[in-house]
């Protein structure tokens, strides 16, 4: 039995040998180069800019969206001969997103990339429009009212479009 625990141990040693091999991102960074990107946003549209890297076929889009442990491979596009290319992306949610790109290139059957761009970090806040916020109205009062608790007795909630027809803003809460 020792022989095969030797022989099992040889193997398992030679198995992390040939796994480590294929991965040589060096290699591939010299064929495929090392992707490079800029973010813009406006609004909840994230503008992507890819700069082109030599000899890359295409690139892969991988965004962290916020409540995201990893990033997820988003997308991917083809090189259109463009020094530049620019990607949309429209965040859903409101929070961090991270960005980041790898070229990719194909030869032999192979799929080669490129290392990944440096990550980029935009930060998305949905505006609320003001009519489609809940406001507070109490049973009596003639005011609507940002606050809950304002003065005394019980506040229900309402939206502020249908609110402002009835009620006149609080001059306490309501600024
Ligand atoms: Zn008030």
């Amino acid at each position: 039995m020792k022989t095969l625990n030797k022989i099992l141990l040889l193997l398992l040693m030679l198995l992390s040998v040939f796994l480590a091999l294929p991965i040589n991102t060096d290699a591939a960074e010299k064929k495929v180069g090392k992707a490079s990107i800029s973010v813009k946003t406006k609004g909840d549209t994230i503008n992507i800019t890819i700069k082109k890297t030599d000899k890359a076929e295409g690139y892969e889009i991988y965004v962290k969206a916020p409540g995201d442990t990893k990033y997820q491979k988003y997308d991917t596009i083809s090189q259109d001969g463009s020094k530049e290319r620019t990607y949309t992306y429209t965040a859903k949610n409101e929070g961090d997103y991270q960005f980041k790109v790898r070229g990719y290139k194909k030869e032999n059957g192979k799929t080669k990339y490129g290392n990944y761009s440096k990550a980029v970090k935009v930060s998305i806040e949905k505006e609320k429009s003001d009519s489609s916020r809940t406001v507070y109205i109490t049973k009596t009062g003639k005011c609507y009212h940002y606050k809950n608790n304002c003065g005394n007795g019980t506040y229900t909630p309402i939206d502020l479009e249908v609110a402002i027809k009835k009620y006149s803003p609080c001059k306490k809460c309501v600024k």
